[in-house]
């Protein structure tokens, strides 16, 4: 199965769905007829009581912490002064291309999204911040077709790792870089012009606006993913670079919480994979057992992974993880907004040792350099980008110490074909 689809059963509300069907669609996106059909952008007359209901179903943010969405509105509410909501549909993560997708197929939704939490917070301003060309000419489509009550802008971002990063949306809404600043103080206490500011996935909304206009699904909804699965599937030539962005198409599902990852990785054509980086890059690569593993956010993170923004990778049989690990710390490294001294030195160490040791060339003692690291720097940087690159060593090291320890002896030939930096294996393109 490639491209779009959905694992919902008959009659589960989902977002994917009413689309795929064709039945809401008009020039490509959704409808804005039927939406309002369906109940769209209904007056909300009680709003504490949606947010009791998001809070009672658990919703949590879909940007890739997965905070409970219920507490970080209330938070916004509770701030003294006038809220600014802002719509996040920069998906920085490679490998995930869900909010790309919904704000240009299911722009409405967002919209009504946004709608739904200006009215829970008190906002009369709202913005949608993106850096999606065929996204932003959606949304502006959609405003013009059903004009909101508040302003909503559309703010235009560079595509990079962290330009999604809250601090960093806020900075480049106000017109500066965009790039994180550090915290506290959090968007929320003093956001875009010093307002208390939610910074909202934009999954995270649309699902807000589903559980509105459909509360007796509301904890179906809440417990309903998006994801993006890649990789480079069986059948594709030989050599790790070669294989990037090459075999089997990927495709963006929604799926019930607790789906097991084998499902997915079988559903397409993935069966035979070892090996799954998870979260984009934000939740580790994870080999022997990966199969077990439950789409879920506690489920993965008692195994030591995270379900981050929901973006599956999986690993080739012939894909070497050491190479892979590499690839992905040299990205990281490269994107490294080179703010903080400790993210450009520890990026840079984890993949020059990393390359090295793809390359049969590490010292003796990398093994042990590595897991220093991979203990030392989570946590020291601004952003989550040096905690993402010492996940994916540690994990390395604790999934595939045989495979490791191979490469301190000799060079690997899968390893040979690795592509670094550029990020291609991860780069998806959107269905
Ligand atoms: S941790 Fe790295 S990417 Fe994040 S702000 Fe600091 S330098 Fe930039």
């Amino acid at each position: 199965m490639t491209g779009v689809f959905s694992l919902l059963p008959d009659g589960r509300p989902g977002l994917l769905a009413p689309l795929l069907s064709g039945a809401w669609l008009s020039g490509g996106s959704e409808d804005v007829s039927r939406y309002l059909a369906a109940g769209g952008y209904a007056p909300l007359t009680a709003p504490d009581r949606l947010l009791d209901r998001i809070a009672a179903a658990g919703l949590r943010g879909r940007g890739g912490a997965g905070f409970p969405a219920a507490v970080k509105i209330r938070a916004v509410r509770d701030a003294p002064g006038r809220a600014v909501v802002v719509a996040n549909g920069e998906e920085g993560e490679p490998g995930s291309v869900k909010d790309r997708w919904l704000l240009r197929h299911r722009p409405h939704t967002v919209l009504d999204g946004i709608r739904l939490v200006a009215a829970m917070t008190g906002a009369e301003r709202g913005c949608v911040y993106l850096s999606d060309e065929p996204a932003e000419r959606a949304v502006h489509r959609a405003l013009a077709e059903c004009p909101p009550r508040l302003r909503i802008d559309v703010v235009r971002t560079e595509h990079t790792y962290v330009a999604g990063e809250e601090t960093a949306v806020v900075r480049r809404i106000d017109g500066g870089p965009a790039l994180p600043t550090a915290k506290p103080p959090r968007p929320f206490e003093s956001g875009v012009g010093g307002a208390p500011t939610l910074v909202a996935n934009v999954e995270t909304l649309a699902r807000i606006a589903l559980i509105y206009s459909r509360p007796e699904a509301a904890l179906a909804v809440a417990g309903t993913h998006l994801v993006t699965l890649s990789g480079a599937g069986a059948g594709a030539g030989a050599g790790a670079g070669a294989r990037a962005g090459a075999g089997v198409a990927p495709a963006l599902a929604e799926v019930p919480a607790g789906t097991h990852l084998k499902v997915l990785a079988d559903l397409c054509g993935h069966g035979t994979a070892e090996a799954v980086l998870l979260g984009g890059l934000f939740g580790g690569l994870h080999g022997p057992g990966w199969t077990d593993l439950p789409l879920d956010h506690d489920g993965l993170r008692s195994a030591g992974a995270a379900l981050g923004c929901g973006a599956l990778h999986f690993l080739h049989p012939d894909d070497c993880p050491v190479g892979v690990a590499g690839e992905a710390a040299a990205y990281l490294a490269a994107q490294s907004a080179r703010q903080c001294g400790v993210c450009v030195a520890g990026t840079g160490a984890l993949a020059r040792t990393l390359t090295s040791l793809a390359r049969g060339r590490a010292g003796a003692d990398s093994a042990d350099q590595l897991h220093r690291w991979s203990r030392q720097l989570p946590g020291r940087g601004a952003c989550g980008l040096l905690d993402a690159g010492a996940r994916i060593v540690a994990t390395l090291l604790a999934h595939f110490p045989d495979r490791v320890d191979a490469h301190r002896r000799a060079a690997c030939r899968a390893c040979a074909g690795a592509a670094p930096e550029d990020g291609r294996r991860f780069t998806v393109p959107v269905p």
